[in-house]
């Protein structure tokens, strides 16, 4: 194995528990809007949501479509689906922000992220947040979940002008952080933008494979797959 020196790590489902806190933060938002009203089953409007935010993240990583559409289209498909709806743009900002408070307060990280963020700090590996979130919501999770400071680096998409999996945003890493390629290692979740982001781009890539992604749809295999980040710590 390379002496790794440096660990561009992504943030959202890889340490923080985003999926679990944005299901407790949207049936809080479910409950402040009284979505009742228009949905007597909770599950269906979770069910659109869950569907919008996929489809839009994606688009939003490939550089189609702006955050400002994303954060309202979310809300305004659900919402739509209860046709007698007038449906604001201005609507779907509010339920937006409130949502985006609440997710962004919550604590919850994944099982064993603090025990290996500690156990990586202790080994002298350097640490870069590398993450396509929003600025705003990002140093807010940071906080409420107490890894800030384990981070020398937080390098944000909106800060890089461009997000993962592009080579500008690895470009725009380097830049900041100071790492090299060759000692660099991209930790992450997610099979395009960070593990197909990091293996063309020419650095090394441990997926986390938390959503159980058949290895097999790898043009280059990952340089090594993990079930749980505890697992990790075996390796690093
Ligand atoms: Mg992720």
């Amino acid at each position: 194995m390379k002496n790794y020196t440096d660990l561009f790590i992504d943030f959202d489902d890889t340490l923080y528990d985003t999926h679990g806190n944005a299901v407790i933060a949207l049936s809080e938002t479910f409950e402040v809007f009284h979505l009742e009203r228009y949905f007597p089953d909770p599950q269906v409007f979770y069910d659109a949501y869950w569907q919008a935010n996929i489809d839009l993240w994606t688009r939003y990583s490939k550089g189609e479509i702006t955050r400002d559409y994303l954060i309202v289209e979310r809300f305004r498909r659900p919402l739509s689906a209860a046709s007698d709806l007038d449906i604001t743009e201005r609507y779907c900002l509010e339920m937006s922000d409130r949502f985006l408070d609440f997710c962004s307060s919550k604590p919850g990280v994944i099982e064993g992220a603090h025990q290996l963020m500690a156990h990586l700090k202790a080994k002298g590996y350097r640490m870069h947040m590398t993450s396509n979130g929003f600025h705003e919501v990002q140093y807010k999770k940071l906080e409420a979940c107490r890894l800030r400071d384990y981070f020398s680096t937080i390098i944000l998409s909106e800060d890089a002008g461009s997000n993962k999996p592009s080579p500008q945003f690895f470009d725009y890493a380097f830049k900041q952080s100071g790492a090299r390629r060759e000692t660099t290692l991209m930790i992450g979740d997610n099979p395009q933008t960070d593990i197909m982001g990091a293996l063309s781009y020419g650095i090394d890539a441990m997926l986390f494979n938390r959503w159980d992604v058949d290895p097999d749809i790898f043009p280059q295999p990952p340089t090594f797959i993990v079930n749980n980040l505890i697992d990790i710590t075996t390796i690093l």
